[in-house]
């Protein structure tokens, strides 16, 4: 499938002023995913994974609500990667899509395991289960301590700044909806536009999982998007789950909890 670069000159220039380019704009660690560039989304922090790459996201409209994507966590599931730059793609596109409050996308948290393609960073940590949350144990390569991988904190960081109203984490290959904390309607409303299940209990375990700290912990609705590709996003699929990620936004205005 061929894929067509997405360039810093993919952005509007007011789009590019009023995001706060704090770094290089492109480190020379980037790594491009897919064919396409992941140092084009244009914030950059300074926050870096273990192996000095940078962890980059970008902003979209102002005020509340705010809902914060991202995708990448698992360095083995670049179809979530793909999707993430695509909705990035489609907002830079067409800025008017997000007619109130703000979308944080962040589509790479993972760059060392996605480079080669593990799940795990370059500590060989499951960053998924690396939050602090009540239920970490350490078990499943959950790392040393809670928080203890730059790329649990870099999304960490996300939260104290946005304070996202909605969060949707995208991973592969489940095929489902899953949920935690006040997110069951959302799911079902998700589910509905991308045409994959709603699955409340994903079936294992997830001690310091993303879900159980903001969802479960902090009570901010917070869905896990499991897409059914694993390498890639279906050409075809792609129109409709970028709909399925701004629904999950345009529907913060309906009473969706
Ligand atoms: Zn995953």
């Amino acid at each position: 499938v061929r894929r067509r670069a997405l360039g810093l000159s993919a952005w509007p220039p007011f789009l590019l002023a009023a995001c706060s380019v704090a770094g290089p704009k492109d480190p020379p660690s980037d790594i491009p995913v897919l064919g396409i560039s992941v140092g084009a989304t244009p914030v950059f922090d300074g926050d870096r994974s273990v192996g000095g790459r940078p962890l980059r996201y970008g902003v979209f409209g102002s005020g509340l609500p705010v809902t914060l994507v991202f995708a990448g966590i698992h360095g083995s599931e670049p179809a979530g990667v793909d999707l993430a730059l695509r909705f990035l793609e489609s907002l830079a596109g067409d800025p008017r899509s997000v007619d109130r409050g703000t979308i944080v996308v962040a589509p790479l948290v993972n760059p060392d395991g996605y480079e080669r393609r593990e799940r795990w960073n370059a500590r060989g940590v499951d960053l998924n289960r690396n939050f602090p949350a009540w239920n970490w144990d350490g078990s499943a390569r959950g790392g040393p301590f809670p928080a203890s991988e730059p790329e649990t904190r870099f999304v960490l960081r996300l939260l104290e700044r946005f304070r996202p109203t909605r969060i949707v984490s995208v991973h592969a290959p489940l095929g489902c909806v899953n949920w935690d904390g006040p997110a069951r309607r959302l799911a079902r409303a998700l589910s509905q536009e991308s045409g994959l299940p709603p699955r409340e209990d994903i079936g294992y375990p997830t001690p310091g999982s993303f879900g159980s700290y903001a969802g479960r912990q902090l009570g901010v609705p917070t869905i896990t998007l499991e897409l059914s590709d694993r390498d890639l996003v279906d050409p075809e699929d792609l129109p409709r789950l970028v709909r399925t990620l701004l629904l999950a936004h345009r529907g913060a205005r309906a009473p969706l909890l």
